[in-house]
């Protein structure tokens, strides 16, 4: 059975690809941080519907929590095949509210938090028959956000990182890609009001805003073999709002 380590997936997009995985007949690991009940929800939901799910915690800006992590996926499931480095914390401010505790927090938990998990997950994933990294990034790491400067370049540096890590690893058989979503349906977008929402909408081609879903059915086919042929890709879940 393949395995997969979704980090984040106590909710939103990460609880989606982890039903998604779990649909697809991986043994799903459901990490978190904090929300030890909802990532046990999420693990109870894909079980129910018979799959395989251990939740496990994990700060993924504390390397120790992130080995013990990586160890507990060898001990249960053999190893990893797959990771998708989704876990994320946003920040909306102006550049001057972005003092240097909120910078750091941002770039350790955004850029180096996806650093950690993957040089603690790289040599499981060299074991496997065909391991995959899929990194969650944002349209505003490509494109830049006016109040989001921190999460703007935590987010390209995903990017970066996926570029030249898919170059680095192609000869060991292992993808690197990453998936750049546009304004997706989740907590995270909590504190936008009814107005701005209906303005994004506006400005989106396909004329709704995204779901968890429209983004976790993006990270399975980057996972999946019909995607074997490709690597270091930025692919756009954003209705065409870019
Ligand atoms: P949510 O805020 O809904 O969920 C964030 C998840 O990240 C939670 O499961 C949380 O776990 C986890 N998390 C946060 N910090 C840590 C940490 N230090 N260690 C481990 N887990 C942590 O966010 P979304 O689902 O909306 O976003 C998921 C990813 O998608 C993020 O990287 C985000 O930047 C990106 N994204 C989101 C977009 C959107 O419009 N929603 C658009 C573009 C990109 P816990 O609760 O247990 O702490």
């Amino acid at each position: 059975m393949k395995t997969v380590l979704i980090t984040g997936a106590s909710r939103g997009i990460g609880a989606a690809c982890a039903d998604a995985f779990g649909k697809a007949g991986y043994h799903v690991f459901v990490n978190y941080n904090k929300s030890e009940d909802r990532a046990e929800r999420v693990c109870e939901k894909i079980k129910a519907e018979g799959g395989v799910c251990t939740a496990i915690q994990a700060d993924i800006t504390d390397r120790e929590s992130v080995r013990r992590m990586v160890s507990l996926c060898r001990y249960h499931g053999g190893g990893l095949d797959v990771l998708v480095n989704n876990a994320g914390i946003d920040f909306y401010g102006t550049f001057e509210q972005t003092g240097p505790q909120i910078w750091d927090s941002m770039i350790n938990t955004d850029l180096t938090g996806a650093y950690n998990v993957i040089y603690a997950a790289l040599p499981e994933l060299k074991n496997s028959a065909a391991g995959r990294i899929i990194n969650v990034s944002s349209v505003w790491g490509i494109h830049g956000a006016s109040c989001e400067v921190a999460y703007s370049a935590a987010k390209a540096g995903i990017i970066g990182l996926t570029k030249a890590l898919a170059k680095e690893l192609g000869p060991s058989g292992i993808t690197v890609n990453c998936v750049a979503p546009g304004y997706i349906d989740t907590e995270m977008n909590a504190r936008f009001d009814i107005k701005t929402v209906a303005d994004i909408t506006d400005r989106t081609p396909l004329s709704r805003t995204g779901t968890a879903s429209d983004v976790a059915g993006a990270v399975l086919w980057l996972a999946s073999a019909e995607a074997s042929f490709v690597t270091g890709t930025v692919l756009g879940v954003d209705g065409g709002f870019m």
